[in-house]
């Protein structure tokens, strides 16, 4: 299933957005999207984890 994250969603003005095939390659995008966009936010597994609660179908 296709899927999409906001990254608005996580109460910042971020203008990103991404749409992947399935979520473990959506993941990959949002770490990292985290690393170079967020510093010095850490991707951390809690981390995985509220992003998974804010994923969209695509
Ligand atoms: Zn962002």
């Amino acid at each position: 299933m296709a899927v999409k994250i906001v990254c608005a969603d996580f109460n910042n003005d971020c203008p990103a957005q991404f749409t992947a095939g399935d979520e473990g390659e959506l993941l990959e995008h949002v770490e990292l999207h985290t690393k170079t966009a967020h510093q010095p936010m850490e991707w951390t597994p809690e981390l995985v984890e509220v992003v998974k609660t804010h994923l969209q179908p695509a």
